[in-house]
């Protein structure tokens, strides 16, 4: 993909973050120039410029703030797809694959109605185990997911192909190896 800002330069990379060997792209410097943060969320929502999106769902804890700023630009409700035990009301759960091990992900069951037009949002897909986890989730409701959003796909990983798999178009800013 073409971007005509070079938004890759303003991604950080952190060597051995969270533990060695693994190399870590924060975006809190993408987020932190307002350039940046503007040419990605532009970019991210431009194939549904005229579409009705009726929910952005945004995995906790940076596809919140990514997903916040589509919602706003699309016109769309927000819904936090969060980590089990932080929503207050009734929840719907699923499970998700980790690197060693797994956990657990939640949404409030009256979130979503069925046949709402959602897209997901999270900053990076790795393996995909987590969006996975949250398109199964999601389906639960009976949404209608139109994409899978990220700033980041780390393609050597296969979590965008896995996606794209489930029936779900994947759009990503960048790749990194
Ligand atoms: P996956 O489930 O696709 O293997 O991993 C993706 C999840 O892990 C996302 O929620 C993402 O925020 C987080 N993650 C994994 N590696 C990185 C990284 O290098 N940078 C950032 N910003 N997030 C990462």
């Amino acid at each position: 993909m073409t971007i005509a800002y070079d938004l890759k330069a303003s991604v950080r990379t952190i060597p051995d973050y969270p533990k060695p060997g693994i190399l870590f792209r924060d975006i809190t410097t993408l987020l932190g120039d307002a350039r940046s943060f503007r040419c990605a969320i532009d970019e991210l929502v431009q194939p549904w410029a005229g579409s009705k999106i009726d929910k952005v769902a945004g995995i906790e804890a940076r596809g919140f703030i990514i997903g916040g700023a589509i919602a706003h630009q699309v016109s769309s409700g927000f819904v936090p797809i969060r980590k089990k035990g932080k929503l207050p009301h009734t929840t719907v759960s699923m499970s998700y694959a980790l690197e060693y091990g797994s956990d657990i992900i939640e949404m409030h069951v009256d979130a979503i109605k069925p046949g709402e037009r959602v897209i997901l949002v999270d900053d990076l897909i790795a393996t995909g185990g987590t969006a996975e986890g949250a398109i199964k989730l999601l389906r639960q409701t009976g949404a209608e997911i139109v994409a899978a959003c990220f700033i980041i796909d780390l393609p050597e990983l296969g979590g965008a192909a896995k996606i794209r798999d489930m029936g779900v178009p994947v759009r990503a800013l960048m790749e990194f190896e």
